[in-house]
């Protein structure tokens, strides 16, 4: 069968191998499916004049015709705006400026009728239009030709006739040849109980919407498929995983337990603690494997979970084995455990890359005899040479940094799969935990330890040194340690050593009478470390580093973090900076510092930092400011989702509905075999070979 989904665009008619070739190149479009998967980012409905009444925040770009009532102007600073109220009798809009207040408020006049032309979108409870064109009535410009999409394009893209008009007619003679149904990617029962309309008809519409109510039909038939094949996949995976891959059941609690509970546990748990702990032993009895992200903010106490969780695998005969993302981690984690195990009889060996052979060949035989009990390292513990005796439960610390190939490893130590536990102090939300893990159980230690004081966070600009120098010396003379960080990114990384150099002399010349250390990714394993020593020691005072230090230090007697170019940081990663203060029963501080020229978003990075210490509050507000793409972790995860259209940050809602949508296809057709399923199950195959990366996600 002749199929034009498939055909290469260079042989269709209006495209032509010169712009099929920079399509190739500039868009990774290769076939007609792919080109006409390439929707517009916005639309312009010059069709007519809408009612001010008909109004509504989902609407493209459109136009109104009435009368500004009045001017205000509102807000302080940086947030002043120019708000003109607009109506046209049948409701009031509010027209937005945020700049050039002189100009507009000297050029239009109230009580004169004007077009408005821009986007609606609601705020504070009414709608608001930022920054729109505003005409004459005789300068009204009408097209009869529904809404007009707007792609994205690049210069390249530009130069070779193939800007974004361009591209939108090379779609529509796509369109006008495709005559037939192109064949429908969900069943039809699907479709009835959901009110979806035709595969076809969404992709006509996404592109040449008739009107605002046909665009919104077509976005949400193509969203309610993107994700419902993301959850069908995930569901069926883990439904497929749970009846192959019983788990050892972990009957007792014993000695080994309660010894550690009784004698050596050196504070009271706090209540998330025991809750998760809770949760954690039932998996472990439950026969079945565990399965369970750990979700706990910097500080919350997440290594005594780990290391209790270890315990209950010792008492059943296990091994445990805990893995972190670099060798400073590890060594702090074998350091933190041998100190909490002190006077128990349970063997605990570390491997990490620098381990010598010498060292390590006892510990790989203690390994297989079982006498090593407890293994704490980075990946070296998942090389082929490691054979565990009888491996029980894994940990893995700040999992993000860990590669997910790496961990589906682990499944080949054993006859069955060890019950795993994945840590982690990057919050990541709802709705995108459930995207990106969907058959991980997820816990949340949500409670500090006591008696700690929440960090104070400022914002400084960088011409106001000698006060912050101040506040630096305060606090060493109160006998606190402080981090100095500076940004370290891949493409600038001369010129970052370079900072971080000169910042290095400076602190030395400023602070004389101090020991200062050093740390940055450049620096060999042993450098790095012994630099790291100075500093956990307390012998040296200050510590200036890269992020390098990110990840899992713990110094409670640092009381100071100072960010440099604190603009260049995103919020989670200056998060997670900070929570390497804060950890002793001082006051701590973190101060970012920025040039006095900083945009608008990175404004509102810092005023979330100043404002909250809540790492949940943060990740959401950093999910919104950035989008699901760039959160931090997402990326490093090994999952790719490329969403075309959904928005995990404002299509959440819609995500959990069709969640529950399919898990009950899953629960309905567990054996993936009722006929009018086929369609789902056929597209999910071919999902899974294509664009979805799903052996990522376990
Ligand atoms: P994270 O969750 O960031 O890995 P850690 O496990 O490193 O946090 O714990 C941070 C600090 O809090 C450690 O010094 C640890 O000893 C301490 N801590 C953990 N649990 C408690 C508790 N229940 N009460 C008091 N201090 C605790
Ligand atoms: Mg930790």
């Amino acid at each position: 069968m002749f199929d034009l989904t498939t055909r290469d665009i260079k042989y269709i008619s209006g495209i032509g191998p010169q712009k099929a070739d920079i399509l190739n190149k500039e868009l990774k479009i290769f076939s007609v499916l792919d080109l006409i998967y390439y929707f517009p980012y916005k639309y312009v409905d010059r069709s007519r004049i809408y009612y001010v009444h008909e109004v509504d925040g989902n609407m493209p770009y459109i136009q109104l015709k009435g009368k500004i009532l009045s001017f205000e102007t509102i807000g302080e600073g940086k947030q002043r705006r120019l708000i003109a109220h607009f109506s046209d009798g049948t409701g009031v809009v509010d027209l937005v400026w945020f700049q050039g207040v002189k100009y507009i408020t000297g050029r239009y006049k109230t009580n004169e009728e004007y077009i408005v032309f821009g986007k609606p979108t609601p705020f504070g409870g009414r709608i608001n239009v930022a920054h729109p064109d505003l005409d004459k009535p005789d300068e009204l410009k009408l097209t009869s030709k529904g809404l007009q999409p707007y792609y994205i394009t690049s210069d390249k893209m530009k130069r070779s006739f193939l800007s974004s008009p361009n591209l939108a007619k090379v779609m529509a003679m796509v369109f006008q040849q495709i005559t037939k149904p192109l064949v429908e990617t969900l069943p039809d029962w699907m479709r009835k109980e959901y009110h979806l309309i035709s595969l076809t008809d969404a992709l006509r519409n996404i592109h040449f919407p008739i009107n605002p109510e046909t665009l919104r039909k077509a976005q949400y038939r193509l969203k309610f498929e993107e994700l419902f094949y993301i959850q069908l996949g995930i569901l069926s995976y883990a439904k497929d995983r749970q009846r192959r891959y019983r788990g050892f059941v972990f009957e007792r609690v014993a000695d080994v337990f309660n010894g550690f509970y009784k004698n050596n546990l050196p504070f009271e748990l706090t209540n998330a603690q025991k809750r998760v702990l809770k949760e954690i032993r039932h998996d472990l009895g439950s026969g079945k494997q565990m399965n369970r992200l750990l979700q706990g903010d910097v500080g919350s106490g997440k290594t005594l979970v780990a290391l209790m969780s270890m315990l209950m695998a010792l008492d059943n005969g296990f091994q445990a084995c805990l893995m972190a993302p670099t060798e400073i981690l590890a060594n702090q984690h074998y350091e933190t455990i041998k100190q909490l195990l002190a006077g128990m009889d349970i063997r605990v060996e570390l491997l990490t890359g620098s381990v010598s052979k010498k060292k390590r060949e006892p510990i790989l035989a203690g390994l297989i005899t079982g006498e090593v009990q407890i293994l704490i390292g980075t990946h070296a513990v998942i090389e082929e040479t490691v054979q565990f005796s009888s491996l029980g439960l894994v940990v893995i610390d700040e999992q993000h940094r860990f590669g997910v190939a790496q961990r589906a490893k682990l499944w080949s130590k054993n006859v069955y799969p060890p019950h795993i536990l994945v840590m982690t102090a990057t919050p990541i939300p709802r709705t995108l935990a459930m995207t990106l893990y969907g058959d991980l159980d997820v816990s949340v230690i949500d409670e500090l330890p006591p008696g700690r004081k929440p960090i104070v966070t400022r914002h400084q600009f960088d011409n106001r040194r000698e006060n912050l120098y101040q506040s630096v010396r305060n606090q060493l003379q109160e006998g606190r340690q402080v981090y100095i960080v500076y940004p370290l990114i891949k493409e600038s990384e001369k010129i970052d050593l370079k900072n971080l150099e000169e910042g290095y002399w400076h602190i030395c010349e400023e602070f004389p009478e101090y020991k200062v250390c050093k740390v940055h990714g450049k620096m060999k394993a042993f450098e790095k470390d012994e630099q790291m020593q100075l500093f956990v020691s307390g012998e040296a005072k200050i510590m200036v580093a890269t992020t390098v230090i990110e990840v899992g230090v713990n110094v409670p007697n640092a009381s100071v973090m100072i960010i440099e170019n604190a603009e260049r940081f995103g919020l989670s990663q200056l998060h997670q900076l900070r929570g390497r203060v804060g950890r002793g029963a001082d006051q701590s501080y973190c101060i970012l510092v920025t040039n006095y020229k900083i945009a608008e978003d990175t404004r509102k990075r810092l005023e979330i930092m100043v404002r909250t210490n809540d790492g949940f509050e943060i990740a959401e507000a950093d999910l919104k400011l950035r989008g699901p793409g760039d959160l931090e972790g997402t990326q490093q995860s090994g999952v790719a989702f490329d969403l075309k259209i959904a928005d995990i940050a404002r299509d959440g809602q819609l995500l959990q509905y069709v969640r529950s949508i399919a898990q009950a296809v899953v629960d309905a057709d567990p054996n993936s075999s009722l006929p009018q399923n086929d369609v789902l199950w056929q597209r999910l195959r071919a999902l899974r070979k294509s664009n979805v990366n799903w052996a990522s996600i376990s």
